[in-house]
């Protein structure tokens, strides 16, 4: 991986991206997909951190953190219920519903919502092989905060606290998935759970969050969320200047090039094959 360490700015103008290993590369525009909170917060130098468009962005909140319980089975687990099709399990009819309070692991009650998808069934390329081999996740959202305490510490070197905590939340999740679909109790094979700290070690958006910046009102209003930032030649791209998932990230990329390259991109549009 090209770890970025900081963008490098030629008075308020950026040039170039160095990267963690010590590596520079020059460029004449720079796009970032890092996340524009991430990209203000850890590759910008201070002084541009400390300006109010930067401050704007910085101060608005993440949407909330998430758990995910990854399984992988052995058995057909479309003869279970499971398909490609998402399942959102609901034990609350709470529109204000934002988080699952697990702050006293000893004391857990079921988690309020289980978004339960199932990879395998979805891609079409997929060989399960004699054993039918499937995989499974189970999402829930959580407070950023419960996990925070163990933010200093490295992957697989957090201590048997949080490993203990780990395994507290996994049971529960495990137990309510086959609670729900107990036709998958026989085919589970494997269980690890993600915890924010592993969203924010591999994927680093500001406090683990699960969709970036929160989509609230105020987000939409902020002028400095576009793909055009106010860095000279730095552009923002991802899904923090449209909206949040996989296609707003996709339109993130699409806005970051039309803002970058205006004719370059329209000409690459105009020339893509069509389908069919
Ligand atoms: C478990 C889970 C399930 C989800 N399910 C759905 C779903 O069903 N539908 C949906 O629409 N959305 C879903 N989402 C949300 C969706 O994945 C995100 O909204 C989307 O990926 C955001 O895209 P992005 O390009 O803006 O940011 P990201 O996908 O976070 O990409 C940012 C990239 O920048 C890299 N990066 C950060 N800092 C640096 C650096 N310093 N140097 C180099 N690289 C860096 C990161 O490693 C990352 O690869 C889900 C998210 C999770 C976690």
């Amino acid at each position: 991986m090209a770890d970025v360490q900081e963008i490098v700015l030629k008075g308020d103008t950026a040039v170039g991206v160095r990267l963690k290993d010590g590596q520079t590369f020059n460029a004449k525009q720079i796009i970032s997909a890092a996340g524009v909170q991430s990209t203000i917060r850890r590759l910008l130098p201070a002084h541009v951190q400390a300006q109010p468009w930067a401050q704007e962005v910085a101060n608005l909140r993440p949407a909330s953190a998430h758990v995910c319980l990854y399984i992988g089975f052995k058995g057909d687990i479309s003869t279970a219920g499971a398909s490609s099709a998402n399942k959102w399990f609901y034990d609350t009819w709470s529109m204000e519903f934002d988080a699952w309070d697990v702050s006293d692991p000893d004391n857990l009650t079921s988690a309020e919502i289980l978004y339960c998808s199932f990879p395998s069934l979805k891609d079409p390329n997929h060989d399960p092989g004699p054993e039918q081999r499937h995989t499974g996740e189970v999402v829930t959202f959580v407070p950023w905060e419960t996990f925070e305490r163990w933010q200093q510490r490295k992957w697989r070197k957090r201590g048997d606290d949080y490993d203990d905590f780990k395994a507290k939340i996994q049971a529960v999740l495990l137990e309510q998935l086959l609670t729900h679909m107990p036709e998958l109790r026989g085919m589970v094979d494997y269980v690890e759970l993600s915890t924010p700290l592993s969203t924010e070690t591999f994927c680093r958006p500001v406090r683990g969050s699960i969709y970036g910046i929160e989509p609230t009102p105020e987000r939409f209003a902020v002028d400095a969320l576009r793909p055009a930032s106010p860095i000279k030649q730095l552009y923002f791209a991802g899904s923090e200047i449209t909206s949040v998932g996989v296609i707003g990230a996709m339109m993130g990329g699409v806005m970051a090039a039309v803002a970058a390259e205006p004719m370059g991109t329209i000409k690459y549009l105009r020339k893509m094959p069509r389908r069919g």
